[in-house]
């Protein structure tokens, strides 16, 4: 979609918006919105939903029993983090731990040649890489050659890289930059409150420099508490549900009337109403929104995750590189330290286009072995994977789609935690009709045309 069509479908979506809105905050005093997805990108959504509008009420609907668990005290090792509530391969329960501002050239941005088309080609004809080493991105062609939502992601892919994608719109700088000033904003007491393990001071890069605005902290910890102040500060105006499953949005004149549920632990279902829905469903976003017609190329991209533990104290977040200086991923220092009284830090990198989340020692391997240039006595404390909810053009959708009351805040890829505040904070500004405080036109879904 070139620049013009985008912003006159804009331009229209938020006249309906607005007339719906008007219409709905003058009938009764508490507009209610259902966000589908307890991950960094649900929670900050309704984060700011409730600070901005106290005529607001929000539902936060997440097929997980544990979400809503929360501790009395304040979580103080590593050891009790893992054994008080499973990651399940969530990426918002568990990722790299990085909040890089740093890193903000889209994929789409990239040549991609070397790091991504030649290994792909080779693969598809079953060949090794060119290059010595393993390539950082790889891709399992049996599966992804009969997954439609795979080709629907490519083409999207290149439409944006050659044909779509607007020059002004390619960098995630913006968002990312906002995302900090969110998390540093000294007047929101809620954000202030909460401890997430903020540590690292900048990110060393290969060449030595250091990415002095980069930092590093627990996306889970900050998700946890969000929650337990959320209903601190906001009461009965919050109602988390958790443990049912969203199957199926239903609409109604062309509006979303109602989501169907199913318990978790039963087969109990249940139909969940509202005014305005939000999908923030990380990588189950797409099918729901494929049913009602509208885009959202988001696709699963996985990554390796590493805890070590070291005598040896950094304060850096580092760059993981192969002997050729091709860097594959980082290592964040955490907060934590473990029974031990080393220091834990959190590796991660890597991205394969499979679907399973079984661990590939390969890829275990190779993160600690380019971390151990950094911590020669490092100790592996455990290893996971999970996957990453990449749009086609690596960034995040957020904003409103072609059905007037349903909105995406989805497709975070590499980048959720560095950008969820700021993702939560735009979209609860365009739902309740507000400026939001950045530009929000390169973020709109509707950059993406549905019929692919
Ligand atoms: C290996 C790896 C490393 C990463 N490292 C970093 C990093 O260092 N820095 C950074 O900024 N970002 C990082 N990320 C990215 C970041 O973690 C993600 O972008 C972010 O967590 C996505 O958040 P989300 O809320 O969109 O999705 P998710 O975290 O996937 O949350 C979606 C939620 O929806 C729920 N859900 C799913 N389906 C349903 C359904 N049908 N009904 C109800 N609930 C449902 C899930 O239970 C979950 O709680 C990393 C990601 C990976 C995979």
């Amino acid at each position: 979609m070139n620049g013009h069509r985008a912003a006159s479908v804009h331009k229209k979506l938020r006249h309906q918006h607005r007339r719906m809105l008007v219409r709905k905050l003058s009938e009764s005093p508490a507009f209610h919105v259902n966000v589908l997805g307890g991950g960094i990108a649900g929670l900050c959504t309704t984060r700011y939903l409730l600070k901005y509008s106290k005529d607001c009420k929000v539902t936060l609907i997440d097929k997980e029993p544990d979400l809503a668990l929360s501790s009395p005290k304040p979580i103080t090792s590593y050891d009790e983090q893992v054994s008080s509530r499973p990651h399940r391969s969530i990426p918002s329960r568990r990722n790299g731990n990085v909040l890089c501002p740093s890193l903000t050239v889209p994929w789409t941005s990239k040549s991609m040649w070397k790091e991504v088309a030649e290994p792909a080609i080779r693969g598809a004809f079953g060949r090794r890489p060119a290059a010595a080493g393993m390539p950082s991105v790889s891709f399992d062609w049996p599966t992804l050659v009969k997954d439609r939502r795979f080709w629907s992601f490519a083409a999207h892919f290149m439409l944006q890289k050659f044909a779509f994608g607007r020059q002004d719109h390619q960098c995630n700088r913006s968002i990312l930059e906002y995302n900090m000033r969110c998390l540093d904003d000294r007047e929101d007491d809620l954000i202030q409150g909460i401890e997430y393990g903020r540590f690292a001071q900048g990110t060393l890069s290969i060449d030595g420099t250091v990415a002095q605005m980069d930092s590093s902290g627990d996306v889970d910890l900050f998700c946890r508490q969000l929650i337990g102040s959320m209903r601190t500060a906001y009461g009965d105006r919050l109602d988390v549900v958790a443990g049912e499953e969203v199957e199926t949005l239903h609409s109604r004149n062309g509006v979303i009337c109602g989501a169907t549920t199913k318990a978790t632990d039963s087969s109990d279902r249940r139909l969940r109403t509202g005014d305005a829905f939000v999908v923030a469903l990380g990588n189950a976003s797409y099918p729901l929104c494929n049913a009602m017609g509208v885009a959202c190329p988001v696709y699963p991209a996985k990554g390796h995750l590493v805890t070590v533990a070291s005598e040896i104290d950094r304060s850096h977040n580092l760059t993981l590189h192969d002997d050729g200086g091709g860097g594959f991923g980082y290592a964040a220092p955490m907060a934590f330290r473990d029974n031990q009284g080393r220091r834990c830090y959190r590796l991660s990198g890597f991205v394969d286009f499979e679907l399973h989340v079984d661990i590939n020692h390969r890829r275990v391997n190779a993160l600690v072995n380019a971390c151990r240039k950094y911590l020669p006595d490092l100790e592996v404390v455990d290893a996971s994977c999970c996957h990453r909810p990449v749009s086609a053009d690596d960034r995040p959708l957020i904003g409103p789609t072609k059905v007037p009351n349903l909105f995406l805040c989805t497709g975070l890829g590499s980048r959720g935690w560095s950008i969820g505040c700021a993702s939560g904070s735009i979209l609860a500004s365009q739902i309740l009709d507000i400026e939001p405080e950045i530009d929000a036109a390169p973020f709109l879904p509707s950059r993406f045309r549905p019929s692919i």
